[in-house]
């Protein structure tokens, strides 16, 4: 059983009290503290004060006295300790703040430096395209067989550089939160038959086969048709990356149900260690770190397929297993039949 709340119970070091503020003696103290543990090995329990008392040591309101004034003491030491408690706190808060506010500065400017080289990159590159196109063409006089192909090796070159610069760019605006989508209803059967049929020399280049499934009628996706067919591209390009030759590369399109279609593009290459699969979505991470990478590529892509399709209110999903390979999926919505955009139905 617990003992009653009296004063004297919150008063810890009433004994030490009593004698330093000269009320008893040192020896009155032991006295009383030896009755205590006398009572208390008779099964009797005493408080300080009240063995005090039954020794004639000090009376009820002297004890009552001494308890209050320890009292108001430990109320003013608590007080103080909470004003500190407070100031710290705030403190910290603001340090926080601060640290905070120089953060999102930070990475503010990042993505503006990442925005405006990115722009800056194209200028230049639109005359090199332009200027290679116009070779090519032979506008610009006849070509060798060898010119012709080192002409084709420099626009494929400019190609790949160009749409590094797109994702930079995509990028910024997605660390900005400027990324907007233009949702239409989208007949991704169609997008996806014209990824695979843009896909399938680069599949074959490297001797990996590409298929496409569809098993069911597959209604029409609110999504932005652009990015959505991006997102969808950069998934297959990475199946394709990374899986020997030999392997296979999938796109599936699935309805789950009337609402949700599934896209999921799947392969049989190296895949991804199980404690990595968060990892691979941070922009700039690449699993193969090393200064011989055998891939090439910046680490963008899932990056950017996520936050596309986070976008459109959806979430990928990776399961992989190393040395057998890799699945990613993610489903859309399906479009309201007559809604405002919905040209198609
Ligand atoms: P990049 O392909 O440009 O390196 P991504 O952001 O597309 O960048 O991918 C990040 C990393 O995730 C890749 O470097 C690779 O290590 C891993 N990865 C992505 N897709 C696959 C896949 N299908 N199979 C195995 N690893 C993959």
């Amino acid at each position: 059983m617990t003992a009653p709340l009296t004063p004297e119970v919150l008063v810890p070091r009433l004994g030490e009290h009593l004698v330093q503020t000269g009320q008893i003696t040192d020896e009155d103290l032991h006295r009383a503290l030896a009755f205590q543990k006398e009572k208390q090995s008779q099964g009797q329990r005493y408080l300080l004060g009240e063995a005090l008392i039954v020794l004639n040591l000090l009376t009820r309101r002297q004890i009552d006295h001494a308890v209050t004034e320890q009292i108001i003491q430990l109320r003013n030491a608590l007080e103080d300790a909470n004003r500190f408690l407070e100031e710290r706190v705030k403190e910290r808060t603001s340090e926080l703040q601060e640290a905070l506010r120089k953060l999102s500065e930070l990475s503010q400017m990042k993505a503006n430096f990442v925005a405006n080289i990115s722009h800056e990159l194209r200028t230049p590159l639109t005359h090199v395209k332009g200027y290679l196109e116009l070779l090519s063409t032979g506008t610009l006089g006849p070509l060798s067989d060898d010119q012709s192909n080192a002409l084709q090796v420099s626009q494929k070159a400019a190609g790949r550089l160009e749409s590094l610069i797109d994702n930079l760019i995509l990028f910024s605006l997605a660390a900005r939160g400027e990324m907007t989508l233009r949702l239409t209803p989208v007949n991704l059967d169609k997008v996806a038959q014209e990824i695979i049929n843009y896909s399938l020399p680069k599949a074959q280049d490297r001797k990996v086969s590409l298929v496409y499934e569809n098993k069911s009628d597959i209604p029409l996706v609110q999504a932005d048709e652009e990015k959505i067919s991006w997102a969808i591209l950069q998934l297959i390009d990475n199946a394709i990356k990374f899986t020997p030759s030999g392997g296979k590369v999938s796109l599936s399109l699935e309805k789950e149900s009337d609402k949700l279609v599934a896209v999921i593009v799947a392969d049989t290459g190296i895949g991804i260690p199980a404690d990595r699969l968060v990892e691979v979505f941070e922009p700039f991470h690449q699993l193969d770190a090393s200064s011989t990478r055998r891939y090439g590529g910046t680490g963008l892509g899932l990056a950017l397929v996520k936050e596309i399709v986070s976008a459109h209110g959806s979430m990928v999903e990776v399961k992989s297993e190393e040395g057998k390979g890799s699945a990613f999926s993610f489903p859309l919505l399906a479009a309201l039949k007559g809604s405002k955009n919905d040209r198609e139905w």
